[in-house]
C-alpha cells in the first residue's frame, strides 16, 4: 500500500516499528544523497559520464588501475567530509534501542559505521571505499598512504606482502559477491519481522533479492524510496518521499 502522504506514511511506519521486535534495514544510495554522496547510477550520475571499470580490466591493465585510482582520489574530498544523515542517525537510534540487529547496505561510504553502528553489524554487500585491500592476499591499506604514493609516483604501489594490485575494498562489476556478507544478509532477511528497504531502486541483483526473501519468510516489508520500485506491489507499506524527511522523526527515539 502506498502512503497517501508523508505524514500518514511516517505514522504507519512508526506503528510497524513499535510492533516489530527484529527490524532489518536495507539501504541504498538514497540514504546518503543528503550527505553529499552522489548516486553513481542515477541519470546524470558519475556512471553515466564515467564508465565503471570492470574487475577483470582492473586486474589486467595498469592504465585501468591508474584511472580507477585517479577517479577515487578525485572523490576523496566528497567522501572525507561526508557525515551521517537523518536516515543513518534514525537507524543508529533503533540499533541502540536493540530493535535493529544489523544493517544490510549496498553503500560503500562507511556512513552507517560513522553513525555509531558497530562495523561488525554493518553488512556491506558492495564493499567499502574508505580503505583498500590487496586483491591477492587481502591485506588492508589506508587511503592516505596510497594517495601520497600516487601523487609522488603516478601510481598506487602493489601489495608489499604479495605484489598483487591494491584496490579500494569495494566490489566491482564482474567481481564475486562477498560470501560472508551474502550469507549474513540471507540469515537476517529470513529471521526479521520487519524489513525496511531505504533509498534503493532495487534493481541491482543479487542485492535486490533480500526484500523479497524477507517478505517470503513472513516479515512485513516497507519500501522508502523517492521513485517507484519493481517491488512496490508486494510491500506492506510504500513511502515515496525523501529519506531524511521520512526517517528524521525517528532520530533519537
Ligand atoms: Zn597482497
Amino acid at each position: 500500500m502506498i502512503a497517501s502522504d508523508l505524514r500518514s506514511g511516517v505514522e504507519q511506519l512508526g506503528d510497524m516499528i513499535a510492533a516489530a521486535s527484529s527490524i532489518v534495514p536495507f539501504t541504498g544510495a538514497g540514504i546518503s544523497t543528503e550527505c553529499g554522496i552522489p548516486d553513481f547510477r542515477s541519470p546524470g550520475g558519475l556512471w553515466t559520464r564515467n564508465r565503471p571499470i570492470p574487475f577483470d580490466e582492473f586486474v589486467a591493465s595498469k592504465e585501468a588501475r591508474e584511472e580507477a585510482w585517479r577517479r577515487r582520489f578525485a572523490m576523496e574530498a566528497t567522501f572525507a567530509v561526508a557525515k551521517p544523515g537523518r536516515g543513518h542517525r534514525a537507524l543508529a537510534s533503533l540499533y541502540r534501542a536493540g530493535k535493529v540487529p544489523a544493517v544490510i547496505t549496498q553503500n560503500i561510504d562507511n556512513l552507517h559505521q560513522a553513525s555509531g553502528i558497530a562495523s561488525d553489524h554493518v553488512i556491506e554487500l558492495h564493499g567499502n571505499t574508505t580503505y583498500a585491500r590487496c586483491i591477492g592476499c587481502g591485506q588492508t591499506y589506508q587511503l592516505d598512504w596510497l594517495k601520497r604514493r600516487f601523487e609522488d609516483e603516478g601510481a598506487v604501489p602493489d601489495c608489499t606482502v604479495c605484489d598483487e594490485p591494491i584496490k579500494t575494498a569495494t566490489i566491482s562489476f564482474g567481481q564475486a559477491m562477498p560470501e560472508e556478507a551474502m550469507q549474513r544478509a540471507t540469515e537476517l532477511a529470513q529471521h526479521c519481522d520487519l524489513f525496511i528497504a531505504i533509498g534503493s531502486s532495487l534493481v541491482v541483483w543479487p542485492a535486490a533479492g533480500f526484500p523479497l526473501m524477507a517478505k517470503n519468510c513472513g516479515a512485513r516489508l516497507v519500501i522508502i524510496n523517492r521513485e517507484p520500485t519493481d517491488q512496490d506491489d508486494v510491500a506492506d507499506l510504500v513511502i515515496r518521499h525523501d529519506i531524511g524527511e521520512t526517517l528524521g522523526p525517528f532520530v533519537g527515539n
